[in-house]
């Protein structure tokens, strides 16, 4: 089998500058714990379109096709704000997860231990927490034809339609099936068969996938609205979730933030297997370009090099990697560092973007 490869694609604002960490924690376990990833580099969104006049160019596509991951910084910027539609920096990310085909985005909802005071739920029910949303990215109301703003009897009408085929919702479902298999053998289905028969169809297959390919994992139904109340009621009752494109954007966004900071929330896209048997991927922090701090060294790099764990884990196949990272950055929050998007109330050490890559390599190694 080849070199694993990953592609890495900085992007704008603070996205150059956290993913130099990244590279620092890469460097780490080619030199300590043998992994060997062939890593290339280039320029995308903004960076790509002051260079090449497009946000992201055919041979940098093509490079991503070939590659088994692709991990984005963050793209975007005011400097943008005001090109075409066509040539806006945020084009490229459609571009890769429409022609990567990236149907499953991930949202892991992780609580470090050392950052529950930034959750806006108790300790107690945040404490520990770990859940994965799995949002359908590639249908559903944001795509479904016929759409648009009609007239209608002499007033507008504006219309978006929910639409999914049996074949979307079940190779969904099987990337949820796959992960609750690797973790606590728990798949939660959200979307609301009371109202729609999308949602009908929808409970259907994921019932029927259930049934027929993973018995040993246990399947429940919810709809979407008492989901919600549910996630910030007790979070820890979930394991992972499916769910469809619009109500996954709603409740990734719910669980994300009974984490706390924006700068700590990893994803990741998937497609479907290759021929290799790895899924096309592309892996991204949460958050965006962060122009009011982009260049001033204060960006929190965790949310990037999370996401790169996150890679380890479901391209790589190294969860013990993906896990020995995690638990180095735990670590490094206990002790108290903290860049200054996680100086709560309790205070910590204040520190910077290179300063939080290099205690997190420190980390890494002390418990090597
Ligand atoms: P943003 O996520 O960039 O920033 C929101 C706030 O969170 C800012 O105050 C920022 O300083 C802070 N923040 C974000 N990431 C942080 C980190 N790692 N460490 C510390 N603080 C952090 O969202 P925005 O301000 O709405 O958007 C800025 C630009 O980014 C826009 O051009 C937008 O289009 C783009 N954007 C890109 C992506 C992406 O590339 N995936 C996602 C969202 C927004």
């Amino acid at each position: 089998m080849s070199t694993p490869s990953l592609l890495i694609l900085p992007g704008d604002g603070i996205g150059p500058e956290v993913m130099a960490e990244v590279r620092k924690v890469i460097d780490w376990f080619k030199a300590n714990r043998g992994l060997e990833l062939d890593v290339s580099e280039d320029i995308v969104g903004g960076a790509a379109y002051d260079v090449h006049g497009t946000p992201i160019t055919e041979e940098t596509m093509a490079k991503a096709h070939e590659v088994d991951a692709v991990l984005l910084g963050a793209v975007g910027g005011p400097k943008y704000d005001d090109l075409d539609f066509s040539v806006k920096p945020e084009r490229a990310l459609l571009r890769l997860r429409k022609e990567l085909d990236l149907f499953a985005n991930l949202r892991p909802a992780q609580c470090f231990e050392a950052l529950t005071q930034f959750s806006s739920l108790k300790p107690e029910v945040v404490a520990g927490l770990d859940i994965m949303i799995v949002r359908e990215l590639t249908s559903g109301v944001y795509f479904g034809e016929p759409r648009g703003i009609i007239t209608e009897n002499n007033e507008r009408v504006g219309i978006n339609t929910q639409r999914y085929t049996e074949s979307e919702i079940e190779r969904v479902a099987r990337a949820s099936f796959e992960l609750a298999r690797k973790r606590n053998k728990k798949l939660c289905s959200m979307e609301k068969a009371n109202v729609m028969e999308s949602g009908v169809l929808w409970r259907e297959v994921v019932q029927k996938i259930g049934d027929t390919e993973y018995p040993d994992v246990e399947l429940s139904h919810m709809y979407a609205d008492a989901g919600a109340m549910q996630l910030v009621r007790w979070p820890k009752q979930f394991d992972v979730i499916v769910t469809d494109n619009l109500f996954g954007d709603l409740l990734s966004d719910v669980a994300a933030m009974l984490t706390g900071s924006l700068g700590m929330l990893p994803s990741a896209s998937l497609g479907a297997p290759r021929a290799n048997g790895r899924p096309s991927a592309m892996y991204e922090p949460v958050h965006g370009s962060a122009p009011d701090i982009a260049g001033q060294g204060k960006a929190n790099p965790i949310a990037c090099i999370l996401s790169f764990a996150m890679a380890l884990r479901y391209s790589y196949d190294r969860g013990e990697d993906a896990k020995r990272l995690e638990d180095a950055i735990e670590k490094v929050l206990a002790d108290g560092l903290r860049t200054g998007d996680l100086l709560g109330p309790k205070g910590g050490t204040p520190i910077g973007t290179a300063e939080m890559g290099d205690a997190i390599v420190a980390a890494l190694a002390s418990a090597q």
